[in-house]
């Protein structure tokens, strides 16, 4: 079953390559397994899939110990800065980095444990109050603060759509976080680089491939709807 989920994701991922002229190569495909069980995981492990997303600190931590070392675990979800600590040495890349209350802490204990963390920063593109994010007025004043701080590095920009019920409602959102990347690495600033752009999700990612997306975060197209009230 999740063989199939995978087996589809991957060929509307190279479709949509196709079309925009990209190669696959330039796209990773995170499995965003929050609330699924390890076995789940270890079945796309098994389809070699490496990159896994999660949204809570305390989930990270629990499936960590469960499953191989080769995994890169990322970190999705909007973090408390008290959290930041258990997760620190077993995440490859924190997606949600929005204030520089939470870059400080990430730069504390990054130096504790002597790395230099990679991040996102989050931006709530389309102003949705509900969802985190820095406002996109105010990303580049957040990128400046933060390329001071020596033990994080922001390697790119992450947001999270709005919900639409046609994706096509979301390439202007995509298209303006790629011209944001622009224009932030435009002004060279140190520990910055603007490789990474974290959109699209089930719903519309091969949009978001189109519009310049370098990492996708599935979850429901991989491992199925999600039962909170189970978990
Ligand atoms: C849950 C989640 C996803 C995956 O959503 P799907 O619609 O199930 O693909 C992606 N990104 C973030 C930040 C999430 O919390």
């Amino acid at each position: 079953m999740l063989k199939e989920n995978l087996s589809k994701v991957e060929s509307d991922i190279r479709m949509a390559c196709k079309k925009c002229g990209r190669d696959r190569s330039e796209i990773t495909l995170i499995a965003v397994s929050k609330t699924k069980p390890v076995n789940m995981l270890q079945e796309i492990y098994d389809e070699r899939v490496r990159d896994f997303g999660e949204n809570k600190a305390q989930e990270i931590c629990e499936k960590y110990g469960q499953l191989p070392d080769d995994i890169r675990w990322h970190m999705i979800g909007h973090m408390q800065r008290n959290k930041v600590k258990s997760v620190i040495d077993k995440v490859c890349l924190i997606h949600s980095m929005d204030t520089y209350r939470l870059a400080e802490e990430i730069n504390i204990q990054a130096k504790k444990h002597r790395l230099v963390m990679p991040v996102l920063l989050q931006v709530n593109i389309a102003g949705e109050q509900s969802k985190s994010g820095v406002a996109r007025e105010d990303a580049l004043l957040l990128a400046e603060e933060v390329s001071r701080l020596e033990n994080l590095r922001i390697e790119g920009l992450m947001t999270i759509a709005p919900f639409v019920e046609n994706p096509e409602d979301n390439r202007i959102y995509f298209r303006e976080m790629k011209q944001l990347a622009v224009d932030i690495k435009r002004k060279n600033l140190d520990n910055v680089s603007m490789e990474v752009l974290s959109m699209g999700m089930t719903g519309d990612y091969m949009v978001a491939i189109e519009e310049g997306a370098t990492m996708i975060r599935v979850g429901t197209g991989i491992f199925g709807e999600r039962n909170y009230g189970k978990v």
